[in-house]
């Protein structure tokens, strides 16, 4: 008898891993940030590959293994259509996940977390505009719950106090920088508009 346990999880990434087997990783309910190995996830006759799509909702059984833990199968609650025939959604939702995936541990259950993870994709699935601020948002929330406190009123490069207009949000000082220290090419600043930062 194999050893199997039942989570609901959000799918944060997927990854070739070998010629047919994908590294899964995914925001449980149960068990908070688990990776998973999908054997024969390239496959085409492969059932549950096709919902381990990243930003999927899924039921997953999984198969207790020695060295990792395997996707007995999965069935996806949500797909979240409208995020992935979006390319600007898209992009915005691929920012905030790979936040996610660099700020959360594994092996911590956090329903908060997930419920936010949730509550995140349900409004960017079904929002016209307003995208990034929707993720921005996003972030100020999960970077609180994880404890962090971002700096809203000093910029963290100059240390001048914040004035509006043109203010962009650091993800690797965690607070804001004002428009005169801000590089726009920097990848881990994120524009916010005055209301945001409100
Ligand atoms: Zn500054």
């Amino acid at each position: 008898m194999e050893d199997t346990y039942n989570i609901k999880a959000i799918v944060l990434n997927r990854k070739s891993y070998s010629e047919n087997d994908s590294r899964v990783m995914v925001y449980s309910q149960e068990s908070g940030k688990l990776e998973l190995t999908a054997r024969g996830a390239k496959k085409i006759k492969s059932k549950s590959a096709g919902h381990l799509e990243p930003f999927n909702l899924v039921d997953i059984m999984v198969i207790r293994g020695q060295n990792h833990d395997y996707v007995g199968t999965a069935v996806s609650e949500k797909c979240y259509g409208d995020i992935k025939g979006d390319l600007a959604k898209l992009f915005a939702a691929g920012r905030a996940f790979k936040i996610i995936n660099q700020l959360i541990k594994p092996g911590l259950a956090d329903q908060e977390i997930f419920e936010l993870l949730k509550e995140y994709l349900e409004v960017l699935n079904t929002a016209k505009k307003d995208f990034e601020i929707l993720t921005s948002l996003f972030i100020f929330k999960f970077l609180a719950m994880l404890g962090h406190k971002p700096e809203l009123a000093f910029c963290t490069c100059c240390v001048n106090k914040i004035s509006p207009g043109n203010n962009r949000f650091d993800l690797a000082r965690g607070g804001m920088v004002c428009g005169k220290c801000a590089d726009l090419k920097d990848g881990n600043q994120l524009a916010v508009s005055d209301d945001t930062i409100k």
